[in-house]
């Protein structure tokens, strides 16, 4: 035990935290390990996952599958450059993401974040212009309240706000910004949900190369949740003005939503499509950028020929090996009824919280639950509150949001409901 409070001082002491400072008094938590739904604290405490540690560990954590995978990789290789070699394990997970992923998308660009996967996806739409010599086409058009990642490229096209782009001014690329869609999930598009974008276009469309989404669910700028019908109105209006539709599936990507890929709700097709977190299960840090033939080809035909990127630990092999190994668990498993069975739990669960006045909104998508305050929770009093109810559940701002392995069962779930609920009566 004295060991527990030694490491957690070294932790204050040094260690950056996401969105955090070196030495805040915020509370933290020391985990020891993580079996199914479960995440044991040093203490001996367990705590029920509400987050699949952000969006990716959807078949909960320590599968004895993937763990027998990824140990049979690492008696070959755990890694090899991707310059003029390649491997097994890259080949079948592109072959594999390929099929799964919408009928136009033909090629994979592997990467190591989610971020990068954004940052490869807008030097592509940039580079294939300048490959048409339309070079002037260099400009990125988004919604507010997206998030794409925190590399300068990804921040540039996240919600201005929330990304504190004043603090970065001098650095940050100035890109377009149209209103965020008012219309929900089961609302039809109006016009007027349209408009700012559509004026974007017709104003700056010769200098436009892509416009780049969440599709149907924005994550980290606000989780809310709008109608296919915009996204499909987007898809059209990028054809109309001759600009690409980048599709960033990063949050959404993999059944979260009730669809294998978000932008199936709406039957759209990306030129570009960005894909990451759950894409290994939450075991190894692995994204990856796909587009279509044409589009690959034209960057082959222009000038340089070659597409200016390449990590260094690009396709990383056991990686690879959990990516391939999460989609066949994903695939050999009734993903569908379960996040369907999660979605309408969560709906009659979370809708009491209406009832409390410092809730402002409910909603619910697939296996995302979301209760949006009035107010930002004062996450130092109400972190410690989901802990000793025996969950982890992370808000941020003022969002209480869960997004559980597809794997919870109806108890814990209830569990993770009842806790959301007893600590909004608290505040
Ligand atoms: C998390 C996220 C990213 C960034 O991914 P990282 O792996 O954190 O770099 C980009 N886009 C969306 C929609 C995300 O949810």
């Amino acid at each position: 035990m004295a060991n527990f409070s030694r490491l957690l001082e070294l932790d204050r002491d040094c260690v950056w935290h996401p969105y955090s400072s070196v030495g805040a008094d915020s509370p933290i938590y020391l985990v020891k390990s993580a079996h199914g739904v479960h995440i044991k604290l040093f203490d001996g405490s367990e705590l029920i996952d509400g987050m699949s540690s952000w969006w990716s560990a959807i078949h909960g954590y320590n599968h004895q599958g993937m763990n027998q995978a990824l140990s049979s990789q690492l008696q070959d290789m755990s890694h090899v450059m991707f310059g003029g070699l390649t491997h097994q394990p890259a080949i079948d997970l592109a072959d594999q993401l390929i099929q799964l992923t919408p009928e136009s998308l033909k090629t994979v660009f592997f990467s190591d974040s989610g971020s990068v996967a954004v940052e490869v996806a807008l030097k592509m739409a940039v580079q294939y212009w300048h490959s048409k010599n339309q070079s002037d086409k260099q400009k990125i058009l988004t919604i507010r309240h997206a998030y794409h990642g925190d590399t300068f490229g990804a921040m540039s096209v996240s919600d201005p706000e929330n990304g504190m782009h004043h603090l970065f001014s001098k650095i940050i690329t100035k890109q377009l910004f149209a209103d965020a869609p008012s219309c929900k999930f089961d609302q039809p598009c109006s016009e007027s949900d349209i408009t700012s974008l559509k004026l974007q276009l017709i104003n700056h469309h010769q200098n436009i190369a892509a416009i780049i989404l969440e599709p149907i669910v924005q994550g980290a700028g606000g989780m809310h949740i709008y109608s296919p019908a915009y996204l499909k109105r987007v898809r059209e209006l990028c054809d109309q003005y001759d600009v690409l539709l980048i599709l960033d599936e990063i949050a959404t990507g993999f059944g979260r939503t009730g669809k294998m890929f978000a932008c199936e709700h709406a039957s759209v097709e990306p030129d570009i499509m960005c894909v990451g977190k759950a894409l290994t299960g939450g075991y190894m840090t692995l994204a990856a950028t796909l587009t279509t033939r044409q589009i690959a080809q034209t960057i082959k035909e222009g000038e340089p020929g070659i597409f200016m990127h390449g990590p260094t630990f690009m396709a990383n092999p056991l990686a690879c090996v959990a990516g391939i190994s999460s989609l066949k668990l994903l695939l050999g498993s009734p993903w569908e009824k379960r996040v369907n069975l999660i979605e309408t739990t969560l709906k009659e669960g979370l809708e009491p919280c209406l009832a409390y006045s410092p809730v402002k909104d409910v909603r619910v998508l697939g296996a995302i639950g979301v209760v949006e305050l009035n107010n930002p929770v004062d996450i130092n009093k109400i972190q410690p509150l989901f802990v000793e109810a025996g969950v982890w559940i992370r808000p941020f701002n003022n969002l209480i949001y869960i997004m559980p392995p597809y794997i919870i069962n109806k108890d814990d779930l209830d569990a993770l409901i009842h806790s959301i609920i007893r600590v909004i009566s608290t505040i």
